[in-house]
């Protein structure tokens, strides 16, 4: 079983004003786990949290990271301008992108952003584009493989990012040849990892380049970046990293390699889906029921909306509000109502009775939940909800209208007369 920050009373009185479907994020529960990391780091002078923006690209939320101390990392113009926009700002903003375009690389440096170079040829690309080189970079490391000493995480050689440990040396060496001061490494080496041993091996794994880059060429790194990939528990059974116990494994490796106290780079975490993904919640309703070769429950709510069940099989748990206690007297598929059989929220789940009208929560929406949406078969985006720590709903996104579905259109005077004349 998997708890809600919220009741049964409450959700009804929301559903009574705010038609489903729609988003709600627990501010309290995302500043607490904010906290959390930055307890887990407290040891490594100079820690930030650069919250990976495409998880939740609302201002809200980062404004909320913002006021606890968390930079921004960003991928494209947009992203840069929403981090901008809600008050992260200057080197609080890192740009991690790859195959970048002039205009995003003019972009991340008129923010004043810190730029992760991708690839070595990015070297030329980013001079290009800008005219000069900034005194700050980062660079993109891929090992090729990698493994915790737990589990092969996976080869990393049909993954697009980064660069190899000979490119990363030498673009190190051709920065500093062409005035850059000051550097940082980067690694992402796994997605939505449960293991407590992923953070400890990937700071052994880039604590040791560091060592070697120093050796190399001479340079001391001023930053390391963990970047993101710290899972979290979607299926009830799934146990919650315990964040500080990370932080106390990593600081054992840091104090292990990091002998000389000359050199002793701050660290960096993107945690996206760590920061936001278990404190965000779709609300839908059933609005059928179907019964086939199998048992459907249709809501209203469909993969425009959350995209992951349908892109990668994610498993989302979902709670029928108010029958939270009742035994299973099915499996069901959880169905929305794109034109698209893989849009299903659930695939032979057990639920209770589910009545029409009945009111769905979907867990650990918060992150690549509502970013990932998207406007097929015409569904329109839905409006997404802050709750404060009071218990009250702040609406900081409306939901789509058909107004901003056409706004792109080039439309003529007859469609806009029609449109106009609808209603
Ligand atoms: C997506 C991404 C992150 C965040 O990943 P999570 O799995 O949400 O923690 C961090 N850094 C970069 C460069 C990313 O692309």
């Amino acid at each position: 079983m998997k708890n809600l920050p919220f009741t049964k009373d409450q959700v009804e009185t929301w559903v009574k004003e705010i038609p489903t479907p729609f988003y709600v994020y627990d501010e309290q529960g995302i500043a607490d786990t904010a906290k959390d990391l930055q307890q887990a780091f407290a040891w490594n002078p100079g820690f930030r949290e650069y919250f990976a923006v495409k998880a939740t690209p609302t201002p809200a939320v980062l404004r909320l990271l913002e006021s606890l101390g968390c930079g921004a990392d960003c991928a494209s113009i947009a992203e840069i301008e929403l981090a901008r926009c809600s008050g992260i700002t200057g080197k609080r903003i890192m740009f991690s992108s790859n195959e970048t375009s002039a205009a995003e690389y003019r972009s991340a440096y008129a923010a004043g952003a810190i730029i992760n170079l991708d690839d070595l040829t990015q070297i030329e690309n980013m001079e290009e584009a800008l005219g000069c080189i900034p005194d700050t970079i980062c660079v993109r490391y891929n090992p090729g493989q990698f493994g915790t000493s737990n589990e092969i995480i996976g080869h990393l050689y049909d993954s697009k990012f980064g660069m190899t440990h000979d490119q990363l040396i030498e673009a190190i060496s051709v920065l500093r040849d062409k005035g850059v001061k000051k550097f940082g490494i980067h690694a992402m080496l796994s997605s939505c990892s449960l293991n407590e041993d992923y953070y400890p091996s990937l700071a052994k794994e880039l604590f040791t380049l560091a060592q070697e880059i120093r050796t190399a060429t001479g340079v001391c790194l001023s930053f390391i970046d963990l970047s993101g990939g710290i899972g979290i528990p979607y299926k009830p059974e799934e146990k919650k990293v315990d964040i500080i116990r990370v932080g106390a494994q990593v600081k054992e490796v840091y104090d292990n390699i990091f002998t000389d106290d000359a050199l002793r780079p701050s660290l960096r975490t993107e945690l996206g889906r760590f920061m936001t993904g278990p404190h965000g919640y779709l609300v839908t309703r059933v609005i059928g029921k179907k019964h086939i070769y199998k048992e459907y429950i249709g809501v209203d709510a469909t993969a425009s909306c959350l995209m992951r069940p349908a892109l990668y099989g994610a498993y989302h748990h979902i709670t029928a509000v108010g029958k939270e206690k009742e035994e299973p007297t099915g499996i069901f598929d959880v169905v929305g109502s794109l034109c698209e059989n893989n849009d299903k929220f659930a695939i032979d789940r057990p639920l209770p009775s589910l009545e029409k009208g009945d009111v769905l929560v979907i867990h650990d929406a918060g992150a690549h939940g509502h970013s990932m949406g998207y406007t097929y078969n015409g569904k329109l985006r839905p409006a997404e909800y802050m709750m404060k720590p009071d218990g009250s709903l702040q609406m900081i996104r409306r939901s789509q209208s058909l107004d901003d579905y056409f706004a792109t259109l080039d439309c003529d005077e007859t469609f806009t007369q029609v449109w106009r004349n609808h209603d």
